[in-house]
């Protein structure tokens, strides 16, 4: 769903049928313990930006709310982690690279590639 900063995200849940006007966002509130969310959070949030490059079904997303300055607004940051791999801590725009290994060997300068393919 959209959300109110105008970008598409998974975490974003809204119901405005018949009038209702709910909003939430599920990673904040799936957080253990829960994180208190409001829309301006999704201003700053890499989590859109996240999942257009990076589509990986087993990567988890663990937010956590930060100030950058005691006068700014608190912004949501991610850490990573995943079930499938174990690893943790890895750039989400690239993932933990299980999944996803590139298909040559990098061996001193030179690129091998497989000749097959
Ligand atoms: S705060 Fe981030 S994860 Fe939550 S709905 Fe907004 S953009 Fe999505």
């Amino acid at each position: 769903m959209r959300t109110p900063a105008g970008k598409e995200c998974q975490y974003f849940y809204a119901d405005y049928y018949r009038g209702r006007n709910h909003q939430e966002c599920r990673l904040l509130g799936d957080a253990s313990p829960a994180l208190k969310w409001e829309p301006a959070l999704c201003e700053t949030c890499p989590a859109p930006e996240i999942q257009l490059a990076n589509a990986c079904q087993h990567m988890l997303l663990i937010p956590r709310l930060d100030r950058p300055f005691p006068f700014l607004r608190r912004q949501v940051r991610v850490s990573t982690s995943c079930p499938h791999s174990g690893r943790s801590d890895f750039d989400p725009h690239i993932g933990c690279g299980k999944c996803h290994e590139l298909p040559f060997t990098l061996s001193g300068d030179v690129i091998e590639q497989d000749p097959a393919g």
